[in-house]
């Protein structure tokens, strides 16, 4: 029996990993793909602009993690999946399954703001690096002004960073702008924690808009929604992201591209194809399951569980969401070496960027050959 899965980011590793140490190796193929051949540690983005972290130091090697947990890894992108026969086409490889785990992940979205696809983001490496490249490209020793579009967590993140890059190089004149469009920063997360940020980051000079969104960019002079203007010399947008673009070509059952599943992780209709991660679609019980590393772990946990019972014969697990839209938990880098933790609506600033670093080391061994 073959399990192919489709994505090998924090959702796909979680689901391999876990299936390996619940089955004997010989009962299950498994067949790993993905067009990168590094696994990206996200969260940690945004510290490649402050030139905290190098990408080798943020990511893993999914060669390496397939390799320790006996797995083919094919380095495609999957074009397309036949459901009915059962076989996943990547590149020049059909290739048949017996269950199938779809964990695509997320792309930016810049909702159709005329312009907004020029300005730089973080959501993958590469587009981590380009946009730390035009920083190190501005003349610090100017008046230089960058907005960062959206307030929410990787804005936030972004913002503290940039703060670091400018406080090291004494660029006094230089000026961050944080545009939201919603009513406070960090608008999914309880006000104590969108005020203190608020405070945290106007006392260092950072310029805060909220309430206003943003109606066109052009070359960095950028049109908010009440008529007033900015001139910057880069943008930096991080307001959400939307469904990778094979989600949208299955055919499955979809709420604005992400995937519908059931309670067990299934795409409806589908008893053979789990849908986990970003790409899922996740609301229990109306509880719906945000879109977060622990989210992505815990459905890759629950989606192994859940192929070893279909093996088995046993019936299958329900999933329960745990970090969720409406009870959000993160670990929020401010720069500065600063974090704080929100959870159950606390807010805890002791020993969190510690954490979160530590969390960060521990994640990426699983990507270190045995030997190293
Ligand atoms: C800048 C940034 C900061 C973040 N910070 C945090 C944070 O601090 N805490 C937190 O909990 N969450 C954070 N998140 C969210 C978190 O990273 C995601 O929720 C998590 O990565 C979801 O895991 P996933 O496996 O579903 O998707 P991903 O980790 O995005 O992995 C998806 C994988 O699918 C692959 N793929 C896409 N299309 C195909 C295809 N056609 N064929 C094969 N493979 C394909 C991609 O190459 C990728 O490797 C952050 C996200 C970003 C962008």
């Amino acid at each position: 029996m073959r399990l192919v899965v489709i994505g090998c980011g924090f959702a796909g590793v979680e689901v391999v990993g876990a299936v390996r140490g619940l089955l004997p190796v010989d009962s299950l193929e498994i067949v790993m793909i993905d067009p990168r051949s590094r696994m990206e540690f996200q969260a940690a983005h945004p510290e490649i602009l402050s030139g905290k972290v190098l990408p080798e130091d943020i990511s893993g090697d999914i060669r390496v993690f397939s390799e320790k947990n006996d797995a083919r890894f094919v380095n495609k992108a999957v074009e397309t999946v036949d459901f009915d026969e059962n076989v996943v086409k990547a590149g020049d490889e059909a290739i048949p399954y017996d269950f199938l785990v779809i964990a695509s992940g997320g792309v930016p979205t810049f909702f159709g703001v005329p312009g907004a696809e020029t300005s730089y983001t973080v959501n993958t490496l590469s587009e981590a690096v380009r946009a730390k490249n035009a920083l190190d490209r501005l003349d610090v020793n100017k008046n230089v002004k960058i907005a960062v579009i959206g307030a929410g967590l990787t804005g936030v993140e972004v913002v503290g960073e940039l703060n670091d890059y400018f406080n090291e190089r004494k660029a006094k004149n230089a000026k961050i702008y944080l545009i939201e469009a919603m009513d406070k920063v960090l608008p999914t997360f309880n006000d104590n924690v969108s005020n203190y940020v608020r405070k945290l980051f106007e006392g260092e000079g950072v310029e805060i808009v909220t309430s206003k969104g943003v109606e066109r960019i052009d070359d960095g002079h950028i049109v908010l929604t009440d008529g007033s203007e900015l001139d910057t010399d880069m943008v930096i947008w991080t307001c959400g992201i939307q469904c990778s673009s094979l989600s949208k070509t299955l055919g499955l059952e979809n709420v604005r591209g992400w995937i519908v599943v059931d309670e067990n992780l299934r795409a409806k209709g589908r008893n053979n194809v789990f849908v986990i991660g970003d790409a899922a679609h996740v609301e229990i019980d109306g509880i719906l399951s945000g879109k977060n590393v622990e989210e992505a772990e815990h459905q890759g946990r629950t989606a192994a569980q859940n192929i070893v019972n279909l093996i088995r014969k046993k019936p299958l697990k329900r999933y329960r969401p745990v970090n969720t839209t409406s009870d959000p938990r993160a670990i929020i880098t401010l720069g500065g070496k600063r974090a704080v933790i929100v959870f159950k609506g606390m807010m805890i600033r002791f020993m969190a960027y510690r954490l979160k670093k530590f969390i960060e080391h521990r994640y990426l061994k699983r990507f270190r050959s045995r030997k190293a």
